[in-house]
């Protein structure tokens, strides 16, 4: 390996632009982004190669004594880390969250490193900070749909914030609930607010024993990751079963009245818009009407589902979630946005001063520096992708992709009722589908034997986890799996593939390959051959 010089100058050299249009850097630029091109291009998702070996060229914990070419380095790195780098580009990857980008959003990832902007202060910033407040307009207005005298007033003051801007859904829910606490535990005569207090005073002041969060089982789990940073506790996290995936208003109302009249309070109820197993969208409206007869912060979480609010033909689906108090946005999900963009949204500008902070050398009182009511520090400009791709693709664009989205699910759906060895299991509400393998004599046994379910799904989620395995190994297509409580089978928890369609390129024809695919692994197995056969172990 070629090393580089240590000294002052070397260095200067790598901090300064190369002067020559067909330098070296340029070279190597135009090489790198071929290299991932062409990476992205192929239709595998990943090479076979365990993590085992993978983490063989990541093993030597020494910091290196000294400097190497760029360009050496850069082989590396297309080498040990593209190579085996998940191809989320691929239309066959279709399991998680994370998807295709637009191409553009490679060239516009320039801007951004380049400029390096800070949004935490508008010193380091200054164009940044207000494009990012009108990103956070456009969505605002988007969610809440007030009238153009509002967002004059509120788009661009230095006193309100219409939301903030982080990294992802996780942030975006802690932000929301620490507002949420802040402001029920607020100030008061004779009391200077939990934010100054603490919780142990704040709960002695409002003569609480506890406070809780309430949401269905469906939660995303940094809701639990929340409560426990927020001194809640995950005790305090109270979730409801949700046998048909959604929020039932009725338990939500009950079980917060039980809870309130042991002398605790509601902090918040979560609805979920677009739940991160089944994209099930709990029954908003409802629980707004809920939220309000308790008297709590009502929040939504639209990480993945609030995108469709850009449909007129489904944004129906979350009917009431312009009734939160809060609302979280992933736009690195469905947006199509780089990984690194999300944001909660206040419907009332004041309340994000709830959690609002001053330093003297940075977050000047009056100032309008973004970082005075975020929870993370220092921030890179990531909003100018969401600008970006609002003003390239447009309403009407992510419309298009909204809607082709949900009615592939729909096609998938079919095609997997159609065959006789695949099971349905949660049908796309937006989407998000969930389903298994059970070969058609299993599945008309279990129609006759309901005292057996139990047995039989113990054996089918083995078949689900060998084939999901199989298929993820395999290297040519993905789809996640996870566990949950199922209507059809008395309530018993099972094992399914989990499919999320967001890859505009994924094709029709590539959804009946997956089928086929698994079918084929699922075939060849021996927990297969033994349900077919009808030995069915009695240990379950
Ligand atoms: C993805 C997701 C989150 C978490 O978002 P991150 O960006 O991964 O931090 C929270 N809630 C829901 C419903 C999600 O889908």
């Amino acid at each position: 390996m070629s090393k580089a010089e240590v000294s002052l100058e070397h260095l200067v050299r790598v901090f300064t632009k190369p002067e020559r249009e067909d330098s070296k850097l340029a070279e190597m630029e135009k090489h790198l982004s071929d290299n991932v091109s062409d990476f992205l291009s192929q239709h595998v998702v990943t090479k076979k190669m365990s993590l085992e070996q993978i983490e063989r060229n990541f093993a030597d914990a020494h910091v290196p004594e000294t400097p190497e070419f760029v360009s050496s380095h850069t082989e590396v790195l297309m080498d040990k880390l593209v190579s085996n780098s998940v191809n989320t580009y691929s239309p066959t990857f279709i399991g998680h969250m994370t998807s295709a980008l637009p191409y553009f959003h490679l060239s516009l990832a320039k801007l951004l490193v380049g400029l390096n902007q800070n949004l935490v202060k508008i010193e380091t910033s200054k164009a940044f900070t207000p494009l990012e407040r009108q990103v956070l307009g456009m969505m605002h207005n988007l969610v809440f749909d007030r009238d153009a005298a509002f967002y004059d007033k509120y788009l661009h003051s230095a006193e309100y914030a219409l939301g903030a801007f982080c990294s992802g859904g996780t942030v975006a829910n802690m932000t929301a609930l620490w507002v949420a606490r802040n402001v029920m535990l607020g100030p008061q005569p004779g009391f200077t607010g939990v934010a100054r207090a603490g919780l142990a005073a704040a709960y002695r002041h409002y003569g609480v024993n506890d406070v809780a969060l309430l949401s269905s089982r469906r939660g995303h789990y940094s809701l639990s990751k929340a409560v426990d940073l927020l001194g809640i506790g995950r005790e305090q996290m109270l979730t409801i079963d949700c046998p048909t995936q959604r929020l039932s208003p009725q338990k939500a109302l009950q079980l917060a009245k039980d809870y309130q009249a042991r002398g605790n309070k509601i902090l918040a109820l979560v609805g979920i818009a677009g739940t991160t197993e089944t994209g099930h969208v709990d029954p908003l409206d409802e629980l707004a009407d809920v939220a309000q007869e308790i008297g709590c912060w009502f929040h939504v979480d639209a990480a993945w589902g609030g995108a469709t609010l850009f449909s007129n033909k489904y944004k129906g689906i979350l009917k009431g979630i312009e009734r939160a108090d809060s609302v979280t946005l992933d736009a690195h999900k469905q947006m199509y946005v780089p990984m690194g963009a999300g944001m909660t949204l206040f419907k009332d500008p004041n309340h994000a001063n709830a959690v609002r902070h001053h330093a003297q050398y940075i977050l000047r009182t009056g100032s309008k520096d973004l970082g005075a009511t975020t929870l993370e520090g220092s921030r890179n400009g990531m909003a100018m992708m969401v600008y970006a791709s609002l003003h390239i693709l447009g309403r009407q664009g992510y419309e298009l992709l909204i809607d082709q989205s949900i009615e592939k699910a729909q096609r998938f759906a079919q095609m997997i009722d159609a065959h006789p060895d695949f099971e349905l299991i949660t049908a796309p509400t937006l989407s998000l589908l969930t389903y298994r393998v059970n070969p058609e004599s299993v599945q008309q046994r279990m129609a006759k034997q309901a005292d057996n379910h139990q047995a039989y799904n113990a054996q089918l989620d083995k078949l689900t986890v060998n084939v999901q395995k199989a298929q993820r190994e395999a290297g040519k297509s993905f789809v996640s799996r996870t566990r949950l409580q199922c209507e059809t089978y008395q309530q018993q928890t099972i094992t399914v593939f989990r499919v999320v369609i967001a890859n505009p390129l994924t094709t029709e024809q590539d959804l009946e390959n997956i089928l086929q695919e698994q079918h084929q692994l699922a075939a060849k197995t021996r927990v297969w051959k033994d349900l077919v056969a009808g030995n069915l172990p009695l240990t379950a």
